[in-house]
Order: structure tokens, then C-alpha cells, then sequence
């Protein structure tokens, strides 16, 4: 299933590339070169790296690959410049990424995996299952693809696209290591947010790891009852278990929890769920992030109605709890999660 990590040079650690070259009984010091070739200079491959001998990029070429992404399709939102990505990975899947302008600095969202098995009533990343988990360097390549062709520094990035991290969780953990690495793009952890449909067990495994960035929890309902209606998820881990990682989450890293909420008309939008919800977060040091749903064409849900998500925030907001509506970027291009992908792989 795809390639494999221990034979995947863009995703070795440093110390690991070290210690790849002493096996090879090369000098140590060409680690550091290959090392910022791939994750500094972006090198798309061997060819490009002035300063490597051909024999030890052959040896390279022999032992390891070198994962490449091509870009099959690019789209530019007119009304705010947002662009979204569409990417082939060496064997064919495909995974998309969306590159956003902010004031503060440019964002990618990347995605995880090629499809998802969590099945997410409203989400067209999980129509067809997972097809496999990304590797660490698939992860990279979506942001250094975008930032070589935007030619501007990407400063946040967001696993928000398709997939779910924490199903792919080592994978996981080696990307931060290496975005977050002063050897190659540096980002802060700060500026990293990772979002989960709620895989409790992880979520408590990652909280021990005691990271800067920011969690983002897919609540989309605040009872049982309707949260199982919505994703599949809620059958294995109840809102009780879910809540309870999260103040623990918050307890070892002293980073809030953001809840992700997609509003559906007349299932999770009235005045009741948004007491509900209050209810359920009320406690907890948290932001909450309203995301009018975006329809896909294979589910009949609805977006709630301008006044409906003001009525929902302003609810939320009595009750003392912080919360934005998310701003829609690129509503013109397919903006919802594995929309593009689909469109294409359909065509
Ligand atoms: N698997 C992770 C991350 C990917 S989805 C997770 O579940 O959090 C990123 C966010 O977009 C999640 O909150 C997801 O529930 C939401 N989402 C997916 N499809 C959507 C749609 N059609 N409209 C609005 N939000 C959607």
C-alpha cells in the first residue's frame, strides 16, 4: 500500500540521514547537504543539488526513492486569490491542497491521506474509502509544490484537508518533526493546527507529547445522538470520552482546544444545539469555529441561512464562549474538502 517510509529519503530525519550516510560509509556532513537540498531548497530532485557528487546521488537513486508530486491542476479563486491544488502522487493518487492569503501571512491546508475510511456524512474526501495514508514527505511536498509556485513563504499550515491525521499518526508525527526543523522550512509549532473528527486515544497520545500547536476538534453536534447521525466516529467515542481528552489535551500542553462546527440547516443550526453546545464547552478554555456547510452533491444537507449562523454566534457568544465564523475562501473553486479531487476523478 504506496511507498514505504524506511525506504523514503525526504522522510528521514536529519540524525537518521546521518546515520543513512555512515552506513553507506559516506561522510556525515553530506547528510546536511542532501538534508537542505530536499527541505530547504526544495529540490524536485538528485539533479538539482550542485554541490552532490553523481556517485552518491546514484547510490541515493539505488537505495532510497524520492517522492515527487505533480501538479495536475491549479485554481485560482477571483474573488480572493485562494488557490486550490490538485496532486498526483508517484503512483497515481491523487490529493489536493488549498494555499490562502491572509493578512498575517500565507496558510496551506494539506491533506493526510488519499481518501478517508471515518465517513463523515456531509465530507467528500470519505465518499470512497481510503485509499492509503500519505508518507511524511507527501505531507511536505503539497507545501513546498505551492510555495516554489507561488514563490512566497508559507508561515501556517493546516491538516485540514482529506484524510484524518491521527489515523495516519506516525506519518503524522515525523512531518512535524521535520516542518518544524530550523534545517529546513522552520515553521513554528504555534503556527501548525492539526484537526481531528475525534480519535480520543490519539488525541491523548499526542497531548503527551506536549506540542505548541493547535488542536482542532470536528464537533458538528453536541449531543450523542446527533453527532453519530453525522459522523460515524461518535459510535466509537462518545462525547463524555471526547470532552474528557480535550481538558486533558489542554492540561498537558496549555494550548485551547478549536472546535469545528459545520452548520446544517435544520439538523445541528437551531437555538437549541447552540445551548446545547454551550453547555457541553461552556468549561473548557476553547474557540469555536462555524463553518456554514458546503453542500456536496452527493448528500442532500443544507447550509444554514446567513441569519441562522449570526442567530447560532450570537447565542454561543451570551453564554461567554469565543467564536469566529469562518470566513469562505474560494467558494468559486470547489472549496470543500476532497471536492476537487472528486471532480476530477470522475471526469
Ligand atoms: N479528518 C479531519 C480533518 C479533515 S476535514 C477532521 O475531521 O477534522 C476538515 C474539516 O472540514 C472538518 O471539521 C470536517 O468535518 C469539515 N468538513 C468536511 N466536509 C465539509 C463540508 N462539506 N462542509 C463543511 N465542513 C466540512
Amino acid at each position: 500500500m504506496g511507498p514505504e517510509l524506511t525506504k523514503d529519503i525526504k522522510s528521514f530525519t536529519l540524525v537518521q540521514l546521518q546515520t543513512e550516510m555512515e552506513s553507506m560509509g559516506e561522510k556525515s556532513f553530506r547528510a546536511k547537504q542532501l538534508y537542505e537540498w530536499m527541505h530547504k531548497k526544495m529540490a524536485r530532485d538528485y539533479g538539482q543539488m550542485g554541490n552532490i557528487p553523481r556517485s552518491l546521488a546514484d547510490k541515493c537513486r539505488e537505495r532510497y526513492q524520492y517522492t515527487a508530486i505533480e501538479t495536475v491542476r491549479m485554481q485560482e479563486s477571483k474573488i480572493d486569490g485562494t488557490r486550490k491544488y490538485l496532486f498526483r502522487l508517484s503512483d497515481g493518487n491523487m490529493v489536493e491542497s488549498v494555499w490562502m492569503r491572509y493578512k498575517h501571512g500565507n496558510s496551506v491546508c494539506i491533506s493526510s491521506q488519499a481518501g478517508c475510511r471515518m465517513g463523515c456524512r456531509f465530507c467528500a474526501s470519505t465518499l470512497d474509502g481510503l485509499e492509503r495514508n500519505l508518507l511524511p514527505s507527501e505531507m511536505l511536498d503539497q507545501i513546498y509544490a505551492i510555495t516554489l509556485h507561488t514563490g512566497e513563504r508559507v508561515s501556517n499550515v493546516v491538516v485540514m484537508g482529506s484524510g484524518e491525521p491521527l489515523d495516519n499518526y506516525e506519518n503524522l508525527l515525523r512531518f512535524i518533526t521535520l516542518l518544524t526543523d530550523e534545517n529546513g522550512l522552520n515553521i513554528s509549532q504555534r503556527n501548525l493546527t492539526v484537526s481531528t473528527c475525534g480519535i480520543v486515544p490519539k488525541m491523548r497520545e499526542l497531548a503527551d507529547r506536549k506540542l505548541q500547536m493547535t488542536l482542532a476538534v470536528s464537533l458538528h453536534a453536541a449531543t450523542d445522538e446527533k453527532r453519530k447521525q453525522l459522523m460515524p466516529i461518535a459510535e466509537r467515542y462518545g462525547l463524555t470520552e471526547l470532552m474528557d481528552a480535550c481538558v486533558y489535551y489542554f492540561g498537558q500542553t496549555g494550548r485551547r482546544i478549536t472546535f469545528e462546527y459545520s452548520l446544517v440547516a435544520g439538523v445541528n443550526d437551531t437555538s437549541e444545539d447552540a445551548g446545547q453546545l454551550s453547555e457541553l464547552i461552556g468549561g473548557l478554555n476553547c474557540h469555536v469555529n462555524l463553518i456554514p456547510v458546503n453542500p456536496i452533491k452527493e448528500r442532500a444537507y443544507v447550509q444554514s441561512g446567513r441569519r441562522a449562523v449570526e442567530a447560532f454566534k450570537n447565542k454561543l457568544e451570551k453564554n461567554g464562549i469565543n467564536v469566529t465564523i469562518r470566513r469562505e475562501m474560494g467558494r468559486d473553486i470547489d472549496g470543500a474538502c476532497g471536492q476537487l479531487r472528486r471532480r476530477y476523478m470522475e471526469s
